[in-house]
């Protein structure tokens, strides 16, 4: 290239308006310049290139030559500064073979002594479109996929409810009817096949509840974090009392969100703080603080704490580090408090180490007018 470009800028003195010559024709952007009839007066080698002609064939030709059919006499591109242009327009070039080809322009005036020239940079982004438009085609797919799997477990977890409860209740009424019938070791099949229904009812219910979290379901409004918390312990109240608990917590802020669903992230954070506790009383604190533009909220708790390998394994679906025997549970607590969370636009997080209590953390956004943390 370079030795192209030096063959046609000949001589190549030392003085500065030929390093500019060179400079332009070696760039490698498009240049063009145009005069005030709107001919060619200058074009560089990568206008050549582009657009597949030889710069003889169009100096002194009108720049519509480099324009689609349509175009042509109709808009000022090239010929006018980018402001008279219409700026939603998109534009496009035409090669010597009559391809045409999405191009980007910039233009500046040139006021000279001969008059006004337009001097533009011209650049082919038939990459670029072909990029964007692939990432916008993948992103529309994913936006499809992601709705219809959002279907599916809604319809599915809310069509099997009714025939689930129908086994656990006939399984119910076998036992009570025909229960002295039964002999052997039928007592304790029909235990597991209702204890087996009723995990299944419990697991599809949580599923479903997942499943409604669309993007549209967030209700966005002032949640007072303070009042969302009393709301959840007075629920807990007996799991509380019953595990011997002390639940403390400081003063917190009110923030643009859905309160219910709010309300079910600090449930799910505060009952497994409770269920995972270690020998002492539970002990937990809910607190938060402010970080930059975002709220960071805090469940503390004494308990059996969790190895850092698998931090992030707890927050997906049915991931469980313990036995439904030792624990109850469905493993979707933390897997629908990381929805919620996400879908209000944060993160959630643990830090923990296993035997030495864990902190539940979750961002959400702070809202300019509900920013202050109050008790
Ligand atoms: P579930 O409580 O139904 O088991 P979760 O999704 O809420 O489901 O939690 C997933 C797993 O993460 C739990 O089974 C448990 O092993 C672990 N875990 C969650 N919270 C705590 C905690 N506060 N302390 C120790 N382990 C926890």
């Amino acid at each position: 290239m370079e030795q192209h470009v030096a063959e046609r800028i000949a001589p190549l003195g030392n003085n500065e308006e030929s390093r500019f010559r060179l400079a332009i024709e070696a760039s490698p952007t498009g240049i063009l310049m145009v005069d005030q009839d709107g001919r060619i007066v200058l074009v560089n080698a990568q206008i050549e290139k582009v657009f597949g002609y030889d710069r003889s064939e169009l100096i002194g030709q009108p720049v519509e030559q480099l324009l689609p059919l349509g175009w042509r006499g109709k808009s000022g591109v090239f010929r006018e500064l980018p402001g008279d242009v219409a700026s939603d327009l998109e534009l496009y070039g035409r090669k010597h073979d009559g391809t045409e080809f999405p191009i980007e322009i910039g233009s500046n005036p040139l006021d000279t002594e001969e008059g006004r020239f337009v001097l533009s940079s011209v650049v082919d982004i038939t990459e670029r479109r072909r990029a964007e438009h692939a990432l916008r085609e993948k992103g529309a797919e994913l936006e499809r996929s992601n709705r219809e799997l959002e279907q599916f477990a809604y319809a599915a977890s809310h069509d099997l409810r009714e025939p689930l409860r129908m086994v656990a209740t006939y399984v119910t009424l076998l036992e009570r009817e025909y229960g002295d019938k039964l002999g052997g070791e039928a007592h304790e099949y029909v235990r597991f096949a209702v204890e087996g229904a009723t995990r299944l009812a419990r697991l599809v219910t949580d599923l479903l509840e997942y499943a409604r979290i669309g993007p549209k379901t967030v209700a966005f409004e002032p949640v007072d974090c303070n009042a969302a918390l009393a709301e959840v312990l007075a629920g807990l109240r007996a799991s509380i009392e019953q595990n011997e608990a002390v639940v403390a917590s400081s003063a917190l802020p009110t923030v643009l969100g859905d309160h219910s669903l709010l309300c079910q992230v600090f449930q799910n954070l505060i009952e497994n703080g409770i269920k995972f506790r270690s020998k002492a009383a539970p002990r937990l604190e809910i607190s938060a603080e402010r970080a930059g533009g975002e709220w960071h909220f805090h469940v503390t708790d004494n308990g059996l704490g969790i190895e850092s390998r698998f931090h992030a394994r707890i927050f997906e679906l049915f991931q469980r580090l313990h036995t439904k025997d030792s624990y109850p549970g469905t493993g979707m607590g933390l897997a629908l408090c990381k929805k919620v969370v996400e879908r209000h636009g944060g993160r959630i997080w643990v830090a923990s180490k296993l035997g030495q209590g864990s902190v539940f953390s979750f961002s959400l956004r702070a809202s300019r007018d509900h920013s202050k943390a109050h008790s």
